[in-house]
């Protein structure tokens, strides 16, 4: 462990403080943002990070870390592999949330105190379009929710869980990755299946909407035109999805019912004849968990390069196959570019965010060049030293890279419900 600051929370303060968390099935990541700002008009509405870190490998050895706004490292620690039973078993989420709580109380040098904690949920079915504060009812929906996000729900939910168990009346909300596309016309969120079971819930969601909310509010200050206009919004990290902006409005996204549609991606298949599956059941025998595994964890760069699911392994490697998977990769972006840009009936500006899209060039410069055809120019100086503006002045469809920020949509919001005045149940 390093050796960590006495107060990593700034000291000689008594500032509210929320918490955002963001949990997978074997990490937690989090932040915290002080409330309110020293001056200024909308003082109270500001937000500031404080520190984010991450614990990870919950279920084996576990490691956390936490760094500063500036991305400076403040504290480390890894768990030691976990003895086999009876000896004591990983540190898990309940563990996790245990040591977070711990660190953040002993790291807190001038009376911070905690009015809420943000979460991240992946799936607010078709109800929740907005964050919602959370109780036991809402909480009750939400796991309701599960089986149409196996993966993610519930393991989204149980911190909620576990932050109530330990501190009690601590207001929580919740914000989804859904919530930002309920605003898409209905038929862009329709399958051509029998009513009865669009009635039961089964139509296309779309994802990585506070990423996409994100850029939406940030877009204005970039380029105010395609803020009111017509906007391609390529969230290109692990996860990748593509959202059509409306003037800030998600209309359609390349994601459906779940999260493995749409784009390839590091190691999900994205958009697949269903056919192919009713193929992998009859023929290749494989039942509903195997068809899962590959679908979700065996495909996408990794399945199709056979070396990683990481663009900056793919991107150095000489094979041939990692040179395949990346083809693929910005093929896949291209025909859906052309599906959103029919969806919009136009193209003002491409916005190219999150791991990939932040960082990548060459995928970036790919992309735009078989975007040449909607009036992109791409300036390759301007795209090789970051952006933001990576078109050509008089290019007829703008692009850009604007980081996105999740975490502070998800605080944004929670701070958003907190000052509301709300019927707690
Ligand atoms: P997550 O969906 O897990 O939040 P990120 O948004 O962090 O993912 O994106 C992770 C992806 O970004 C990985 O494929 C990683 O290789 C890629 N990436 C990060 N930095 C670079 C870089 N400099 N060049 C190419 N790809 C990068």
């Amino acid at each position: 462990m390093s050796a960590a600051p006495a107060t990593a929370l700034p000291p000689g303060s008594s500032h509210e403080a929320l918490l955002v968390l963001n949990a997978g099935s074997s990490s937690l990541k989090f932040s915290v943002y002080q409330v309110g700002a020293p001056e200024g008009p909308d003082a109270k509405r500001k937000l500031k990070l404080l520190v984010s870190g991450v614990l990870e490998e919950l279920g084996h050895a576990a490691r956390f870390h936490v760094k500063d706004s500036q991305g400076q490292m403040l504290d480390e620690l890894a768990w030691p592999e976990p003895a086999p039973a009876p000896g004591p078993g990983p540190l898990g989420h309940s563990g996790a949330i245990d040591f977070l709580t711990q660190w953040l109380r002993e790291h807190n040098g001038g009376g911070m105190r905690l009015i809420g904690v943000g979460h991240r949920v992946v799936h607010g079915g078709v109800r929740y379009a907005n964050p919602v504060l959370l109780g036991p009812e809402v909480l009750g929906e939400l796991q309701a929710l599960s089986p149409l996000a196996p993966l993610h729900q519930p393991h989204n939910l149980l911190p909620i869980r576990l932050i109530e168990q330990r501190l009690p009346g601590l207001p929580q909300v919740a914000c989804f990755d859904t919530a930002f596309h309920r605003s898409a016309p209905e038929v862009s969120q329709a399958f051509a299946l029998p009513a009865k079971l669009s009635q039961k819930g089964l139509r296309r969601y779309g994802f990585h909407g506070l990423s996409y909310e994100y850029i939406a509010r940030a877009l204005p200050s970039f380029d105010a035109h395609a803020a009111a206009g017509k906007t391609v919004v390529m969230h290109l990290g692990n996860g990748a999805s593509m959202c059509a902006l409306q003037a800030g409005r998600s209309i359609a996204s390349s994601m459906g019912f779940t999260a493995v549609d749409g784009l390839m991606m590091g190691t999900r298949c994205g958009n697949l004849d269903p056919g192919l599956v009713l193929y992998l059941m009859d023929e290749l025998k494989m039942d509903a968990r195997a068809i899962e595994r590959l679908l979700y964890k065996e495909s996408g760069l990794l399945g199709v390069s056979g070396i990683s699911s990481d663009m900056r392994v793919l991107s150095e490697s000489a094979e041939p196959r990692a040179q395949e998977a990346i083809d693929l990769f910005v093929y896949r972006i291209t025909r859906e570019l052309g599906s959103l840009a029919a969806a919009l009936g136009g193209l003002d500006a491409l916005v190219f965010t999150a791991g990939i899209g932040e960082h990548s060039a060459k995928i970036r410069e790919a992309v735009c060049k078989q975007a040449a055809w909607l009036g992109v120019e791409l300036d390759s100086v301007a795209n090789e030293s970051g952006g933001p503006l990576i078109s050509r002045l008089g290019s007829r469809c703008a692009a850009w890279v604007i980081p996105t920020n999740e975490e502070l949509m998800i605080a944004s919001h929670t701070l958003d419900l907190l000052q509301q005045p709300q019927e707690f149940e």
